[in-house]
Parts: structure tokens; sequence; C-alpha cells
């Protein structure tokens, strides 16, 4: 997805553009944790600040996913808001070195930006590394595999060696 500096006049430039569930895949890798459900949507304002460009907006894609714990199929709206600066960099001008990660700063030359690796690297950055179907899921069973959120299972009546030597040690100090 391109930006041509031209099209963005003294009051911005708004855009609404779909991007093909073709297009996130590629971003999210093949067998990567989260799966593509459709299209996605990328909203966002472009206003000149000076000789740079600031661009505002939001990406929003429909993903699903396995519960790392529960191995549930869970689904994430990612709706993801972003704000970059990018500056302009004549083709002479020597590379700069880039500050860190923090993500706020990036350059163009030229007379487009192209903001794929932009709304790429907020999209996957955004994404947890382990997603769960809740914060306190319950996993799975150890022992029989059930889905402990759906309910208990008769393995938590047997008492681990350790559990037993707890229960011990409570009922001397306890005489
Ligand atoms: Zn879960
Ligand atoms: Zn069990």
């Amino acid at each position: 997805m391109f930006l041509k500096i031209e099209d963005i006049g003294p009051g911005g430039l708004e855009v609404r553009e779909p991007v093909a569930a073709g297009v996130l895949a590629s971003w999210l890798g093949e067998d990567g944790i989260y799966r593509v459900e459709g299209d996605g949507t990328v909203e966002l304002r472009a206003d000149c600040v000076g000789r740079d460009i600031l661009v505002k907006g939001r990406l929003a894609a429909p993903l699903t996913a396995e519960c790392s714990r529960c191995l549930k199929e869970i689904e994430l709206y990612a709706d993801v808001a972003f704000t970059v600066l990018f500056a302009e960099r004549s083709a002479f001008e020597p590379v700069r070195e880039e500050t860190g990660d923090d993500g706020g700063q990036q350059f163009f030359s030229g007379p487009v930006i192209e903001l794929e690796d932009t709304l790429r690297d907020e999209l996957v950055l955004s994404l947890p590394m382990v997603p769960r179907c809740s914060e306190d899921c319950r996993g799975l069973c150890p022992l029989c595999g059930v889905n402990l959120n759906e309910g208990a299972c008769g393995c938590a009546a047997v008492e681990t060696p350790m559990a037993a030597a707890l229960r011990v040690n409570k009922r001397k100090s306890s005489s």
C-alpha cells in the first residue's frame, strides 16, 4: 500500500482500503500461530508536518488462533492503532542510524511512502506471542487431557507426593 506525497494536500489525506486476506497471511507467516479468516481494513489519515508526513490510523484484521493452554480455537479480531512520522531523507544523505525499535519514526524518499512494512510490523507486534482464550485459562489436565475450563476431572483427587507431604506436616503442626 502506497501513499502519494502529492495527494496529501493542506487538509491532509484520508484513506480507507481493504487489505486482502492473502496479504495479511503473508505478513503473519505460513505456519504461524495465527490464521487469517478474511480481508482486513486499513483506515488512516496523513498530514504534512513541515517536510515530514504524519500518518495515523488503524488496521483491523479477523484472525483466529489456538489457545496455548487448552487448544480451543479463539477469535482474535486484531484492531491496531498506529502513529508514524515519516521523515524525508534524500537519496544522497548518508543513512542515519535508526533509533532502536521505538517505531515512531521512519524515513521516506521520493514521491511515495510505502506502508506495507509499517502495517506488517504494527500487526505482528500487537499480537501476543502466546495466545490464550482467557487470562485464567485452566488448560488441559496433564493426566487425562480433559479441558479443565469445562469442569474438573477425576485426576484432581489423586494426590501428588508433595501434596501428601504437606498434608502430613499440617496435621503434625496443628495437633
Ligand atoms: Zn484456553
Ligand atoms: Zn484429568
